[in-house]
């Protein structure tokens, strides 16, 4: 078999298969895509990658720190004609650094693979190189995801079979600070999003809820980001969040007091998110019974392809899901954003907090989540 039979019976078929897609490639399409792959015979895969520094519009505060930067690593897969971009954020406080990620990239060898649609073999490989990486993971994940839609020709969420009118509205995340400043910034986003995200966790969570109040009417997504270390008044913090419009409470305490968080959640009146306790599959598992709901990232699932299979699991589970994400350019954001049809909820404002974003990709409408329709991400350079 030469290689364009072996591309045109095999690695397509495979890859849809592979992507757990539905779609069927027309006559043109897999024409045209064999032809493709005609073109470049010879091509092998490149990763590349390069160190980033977001600004944030405002310093962000949560319960745990503050900062006005967020490092990250970029990275593109080139193979022949094509290019996929990823993407890896890490946020100081979870371990990772730029330093990490490149020390890890560096052991990623993508030549040996002949055929970059076989994401499983690809990205199984990568995840036993070595134990946790998990934003390193994602920005090769993500980049991946990004090169096979467009070899295919489609957007990711045709690749998946999702209806892209489906996606939900994004929440506006509001961080911690005093109560003037949370007016100003809940009047100047209010207009422009149907939920917001509050902050909470140190000592003003009720102030903060009313200054809110004060000046918006919108459903409030709430987050303790394990902020808070007292079962029976977290219960109390929670009831008086419900009163005031509150959806749902993220990770009240910390991932440790497992059976504190499952106290709270059988007696919580809106469903418990579990945020930083569950980062893979495994602790979702592990998790079964102790939250309502869990908030994915592609940073701490090690991308797309775990966050897909997690969000399989946690329906199966009766689990609420939502997407969330670090502060990230539109090209991490708008990855996360193809797999919103199948989510209840959807964080995805971490680009609008950046001065500097790398990328073009979703828009928000009304506040609701818009992907682009080209294929793979649909994210571009600016
Ligand atoms: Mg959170």
């Amino acid at each position: 078999m030469n290689r364009r039979d072996f591309f045109t019976t095999t690695a397509l078929g495979g890859a849809s298969s592979l992507l757990g897609s539905s779609l069927v490639f027309p006559e043109t399409a897999h024409a045209n895509a064999s032809e493709m792959f005609a073109a470049v015979p010879a091509a092998r895969m490149k990763l590349s990658f390069k160190p980033y520094t977001l600004e944030l519009k405002h310093p962000f505060s949560v319960a745990v720190n503050t900062r006005t930067t967020t490092p990250v690593v970029l990275t593109t897969i080139e193979y022949g004609k094509f290019k996929g971009y990823g993407e890896a954020s890490m946020p100081p406080y979870l371990g990772e650094s730029q330093e990490s990620v490149m020390k890890f990239l560096s052991k990623v060898d993508l030549s040996k693979y002949d055929n970059p649609l076989e994401l499983d073999t690809i990205l199984s490989a990568i995840d036993a190189i070595e134990p946790g990486n998990t934003a390193a993971k994602a920005s090769v994940d993500i980049a991946l995801h990004d090169l096979a839609g467009k070899i295919m020709g489609q957007p990711l969420y045709n690749v998946w079979g999702l209806n892209k009118e489906k996606t939900p509205n994004t929440v506006f995340t509001i961080g911690i600070d005093t109560p003037d400043v949370v007016r100003k910034k809940v009047r100047e986003v209010d207009p422009q999003f149907k939920l917001l995200k509050i902050k909470l966790g140190r000592d003003n969570d009720r102030e903060i809820i009313e200054a809110v109040r004060s000046v918006s009417d919108k459903p409030l997504v709430t987050d303790a980001n394990q902020g808070w270390k007292d079962k029976e008044k977290a219960l109390d913090t929670i009831n008086f969040l419900k009163e005031k419009g509150a959806v749902l409470i993220e990770q009240p305490m910390p991932k440790e007091m497992i059976d504190e968080n499952a106290w709270i959640t059988e007696r919580s009146p809106i469903p418990v998110i579990a945020d930083e306790a569950i980062k893979r599959l495994s602790d979702l598992i592990k998790m079964k019974g102790m939250y309502h709901g869990v908030n994915l990232k592609l940073m701490k699932t090690t991308g797309l392809r775990e966050a897909h299979k997690m969000i399989t699991v946690a329906r199966a589970f009766g689990m609420k899901v939502m997407i969330g994400c670090m502060t990230e350019t539109s090209c991490g954001i708008t990855a996360a954003a193809h797999l919103t049809p199948l989510v209840d909820w959807a964080d995805l404002d971490g680009a609008l907090l950046i001065k500097n974003d790398a990328f073009k990709g979703l828009t928000f409408v009304d506040g609701k989540i818009t992907l682009p329709s080209a294929p793979g991400i649909g994210a571009v350079p600016r």
